[in-house]
C-alpha cells in the first residue's frame, strides 16, 4: 500500500528544506508520494519536479492557500491546480502577508529591539512572509531557543503583537481553486493551536462551494478532534485526508507521520487538472 503524505512545506514559504531536500527527505522517510504545499506560492514546484524525477519519488504539486473569516485564519490545500491560474491571488496574498509582517515586526521590535525587518527579508529571500520568519529572527537574535517558544511567548493569535492577515474569504478560495482545476482540501480545521476552530456552518457552505476533502489526521488534532472530523466528513460529504504539515527543522512534525489514503489520491487525481508525478 502506497504511503502518501500530501502536505509539506519548504523554504519557498516557511519550511527549512529546499524543494529538492524535501523530495529526498520523503524518499528517506519511505514515502511513495509527497505533496509540496507551500503557503500561497508554487515557486518550489519546478525544483521539486526535477528532484522527484531524479530520485524516483511520487510528487503532488499543491499550494496551501490562506483564507480568513472575520480575522480567523483558515488554510485550504489546493492540489493539482493548473500553473499560473491563481497567481494573481498568490501575489495579493504575498503583498498582504508582507504588510502584515511589517506591522508585527514593528510591534515586536518595541520590546525586542534587536529584531530587524531587513534581516527577516534577507533570510526569507522572497518567500511569502509568515510568523515563522519573525520567529526565526527572534531565535537568531538570541531571545528564544526555537520557533515554538517564540509562538508561545510572543507570536500567538491572542498576544499583543499579533496582526491579522487580510486574505480572501474561504468560500471565495474554494471556488478559485476549482476554477483553477484544483482539488480543495480543508487543512487542520480543528487545530486548537489557532485560537478557534473552523465552524461547522462554514464547512457546510464550503462543501456546497466545491470543497473535496478535510484533514482528519494531523498532529494538531486530538483523538476526539479526529472523531469530530469524521462526523463532519460524513455529514457534509467530504473525503478524509491526512498529512504531516512538515516544516523541516521549523516544527517537530515528521514526514509521513500522517498520511492520505491511496483511494483518496486516485480521486484527487481524477478531479485535478495536473497529473500526479509517479516514481
Ligand atoms: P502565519 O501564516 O503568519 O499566521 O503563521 C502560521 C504558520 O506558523 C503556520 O504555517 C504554522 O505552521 C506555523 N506555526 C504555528 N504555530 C507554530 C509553533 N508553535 N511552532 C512553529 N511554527 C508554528
Ligand atoms: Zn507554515
Ligand atoms: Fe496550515
Ligand atoms: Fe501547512
Amino acid at each position: 500500500m502506497s504511503r502518501i503524505d500530501p502536505h509539506a512545506h519548504t523554504l519557498r514559504s516557511d519550511g527549512t528544506d529546499t524543494p529538492a531536500e524535501l523530495v529526498l527527505a520523503a524518499k528517506i522517510a519511505g514515502l511513495d508520494y509527497v505533496g509540496i504545499t507551500d503557503h500561497d506560492t508554487t515557486s518550489g514546484w519546478q525544483e521539486a519536479v526535477e528532484a522527484a524525477e531524479l530520485h524516483g519519488v511520487g510528487l503532488i504539486r499543491g499550494v496551501e492557500v490562506s483564507a480568513q473569516l472575520q480575522g480567523q485564519s483558515v488554510h485550504i490545500l489546493a492540489l493539482l491546480i493548473e500553473p499560473g491560474v491563481m497567481d494573481a491571488l498568490f501575489s495579493d496574498s504575498t503583498d498582504s502577508r508582507r504588510r502584515r509582517l511589517e506591522q508585527m515586526v514593528a510591534n515586536v521590535a518595541a520590546d525586542y529591539p534587536l529584531v530587524s525587518l531587513e534581516a527577516i527579508l534577507d533570510a526569507a529571500a522572497g518567500a511569502p512572509l509568515g510568523r515563522p520568519h519573525l520567529a526565526d529572527e527572534l531565535v537568531d537574535k538570541g531571545y528564544f531557543p526555537h520557533r515554538n517558544a517564540t509562538f508561545e511567548a510572543v507570536l500567538h493569535e491572542t498576544g499583543p503583537y499579533y496582526v491579522r492577515q487580510e486574505v480572501p474569504h474561504p468560500l471565495a478560495v474554494v471556488r478559485l481553486i476549482r476554477e483553477a482545476g484544483g482539488v480543495p482540501i480543508l487543512a487542520h480545521p480543528l487545530s486548537s493551536t489557532r485560537g478557534s476552530t473552523v465552524p461547522e456552518d462554514l464547512i457546510a457552505q464550503m462543501s456546497e462551494a466545491g470543497l473535496f476533502g478535510i484533514e482528519r489526521d494531523h498532529r494538531d488534532h486530538t483523538a476526539a478532534g479526529r472523531e469530530e472530523v469524521e462526523r463532519l466528513a460524513r455529514r457534509h460529504a467530504l473525503a478524509i485526508s491526512g498529512g504531516s504539515d512538515y516544516h523541516g527543522r521549523g516544527k517537530p512534525n515528521k514526514l509521513g507521520e500522517n498520511l492520505m489514503d491511496p483511494y483518496i489520491l486516485s480521486q484527487v487525481e481524477e478531479q485535478g487538472k495536473l497529473e500526479v508525478i509517479r516514481r
